[in-house]
């Protein structure tokens, strides 16, 4: 479970991204954060990820604060996260199969293991025959649905998203979709940043909007 408890986040040079916000994601929901650009969507996202701190309030995951991990803690938490952000940090001197090996080698698994779910993540974006490529060959949306492989490929329990069909053509959008439905369905809990109109009416999720860092339901 995830609990914002007025949650206020002001980035140096005074502008409050976040006003006091408060409320719970369950365990296994699927939330849509929407709102206009600058309404504080991605800054609530990074607030779970640990990549911003609050600047009052608490950020709590299954009663760990998140705000106050320490740095040496804060890798480990990242880990048990699917994270698809905007700048997606693929490693450019790896190819895209050793993208997505890496969080597994990582966490300990097996080689044999290890590149066999890298593939099935692979294949599951429609990147399969594009393994060996290297990341800066792809283009956007390829090197976006490199991003989603690499961060489910470790089955994380909570996967976060920030406008995750922002790069994808028409079909792959469709895709990720159905992927999303899917993780849903196997009890992920999903927070996505999205104005995707299409990804509302066929998933269905909570939305939880945002304005001026206020929000709104
Ligand atoms: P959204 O994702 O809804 O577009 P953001 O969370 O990115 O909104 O931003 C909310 C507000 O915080 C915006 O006014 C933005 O300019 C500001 N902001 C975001 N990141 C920073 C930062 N690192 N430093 C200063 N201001 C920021
Ligand atoms: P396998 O590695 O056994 O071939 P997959 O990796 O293809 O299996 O995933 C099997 C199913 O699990 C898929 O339907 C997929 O959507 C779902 N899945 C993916 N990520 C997760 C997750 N974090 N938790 C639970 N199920 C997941």
């Amino acid at each position: 479970m995830i609990t914002f408890s007025q949650v206020t986040k002001r980035y140096p040079g005074g502008h409050e991204a976040l006003c006091e916000a408060s409320f719970t994601i369950a365990t296994g929901e699927m939330v849509a954060v929407t709102g206009p650009s600058g309404a504080g969507k991605s800054t609530l996202l990074k607030l779970i990820a640990g990549i911003e701190r609050p600047t009052s309030g608490s950020v709590l995951v299954d009663g760990q604060n998140i705000g106050r991990l320490s740095r040496k803690a804060m890798p480990y938490w990242r880990r048990t996260l699917g994270l698809v952000f905007q700048d997606a940090k693929l490693l450019y001197d790896r190819n895209c199969f050793e993208n997505v090996m890496l969080p597994l080698r990582i966490s300990g698994m097996p080689v044999k293991e290890a590149a066999r779910r890298a593939r099935a993540a692979l294949d599951k974006v429609g990147l399969k025959d594009r393994e060996r490529a290297m990341p800066i060959t792809l283009s956007g949306g390829e090197q976006q649905r490199l991003a989603i492989a690499r961060a489910i490929v470790n089955r994380p329990s909570i996967l976060l998203a920030d406008e995750p069909t922002g790069n994808l053509d028409a079909d792959y959008a469709e895709l990720l979709l159905d992927m999303l439905a899917a993780f849903s369905r196997a009890g992920v809990t999903l927070v996505i940043a999205t104005h995707e109109p299409r990804l509302i009416e066929r998933l269905k999720p909570r939305v939880l909007a945002l304005r001026g860092g206020r929000v709104l339901t």
